[in-house]
């Protein structure tokens, strides 16, 4: 019965040509950029359910990329499958994606530049201003507090957590731009991601992402 009650809320085998062109545009895209999965490699499947997901299915051995079934717009659709196939590509690594606020960051910095990529140059401006106008808008200091609760639904994250990560993610790009931002994925410390920057942009970096003696130690 519960078991039932919680496989309705979830729609599987979605046979969506445009959903799945996407979806593997995104993950050819990604494993271009950061390289080959370095969890299981296993397929995914796009599922539609109650919330945003990005689930390793170890039972059928596969990647869920969940995006909510109450969706209207396919650009709401493909900003999903963008930003949870980044978690699909890039989880399991020790980089400084290991960090929540840098992680998620990436997610939404990822799949902006998929859905520019893919002309939804509008879609992409609204969503940097739906954060940006966003009342509640996180700083730096409360994202590095920020945790994330999880349900068997959903992740839930603290109000102002999305709007802050997403309005950091681009003021990031903008002063480092997009190579810089791609090597969070690959290194280790803020030491080795700020040393391969130029001198001259490393102090309002350190400024933007209120950088400590301690983090940079
Ligand atoms: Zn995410």
């Amino acid at each position: 019965m519960i078991l039932k009650k919680l496989l309705s809320l979830y729609k599987f085998d979605v046979k969506d040509d445009q959903l799945n062109e996407f979806a593997a545009y995104c993950f050819e895209t990604y494993v271009g950029w950061f390289g080959p999965q370095q969890g299981p490699q296993w397929p995914y499947e796009i599922v539609f359910g109650p919330s945003n997901m990005c689930l390793r299915n170890c039972i059928l051995r596969r990647y869920e990329i969940v995006i909510m079934k109450s969706y209207e717009t396919n650009k709401q659709k493909f900003a999903s499958i963008a930003h949870e196939m980044y978690h699909c590509v890039t989880k399991n690594r020790s980089s400084l994606i290991r960090f929540l606020w840098v992680d998620e960051m990436m997610a939404f910095v990822t799949s902006q530049r998929i859905l520019r990529q893919r002309g939804y140059h509008d879609y992409a401006d609204l969503r940097l201003k739906v954060a940006i106008e966003s009342p509640d808008c996180m700083d730096i200091l409360a994202l590095k507090k920020a945790k994330a609760r999880k349900t068997m639904f959903q992740i839930i994250y603290p109000d102002g957590f999305a709007a802050g990560v997403n309005t950091l993610g681009a003021e990031l790009e903008k002063l480092v731009g997009w190579e810089a931002m791609t090597r969070l994925i690959q290194c280790i410390s803020w030491k080795e991601w700020l040393y391969a920057l130029s001198a001259d942009v490393r102090p309002p970096v350190c400024q933007l992402l209120a950088l400590s003696e301690q983090e940079l130690g």
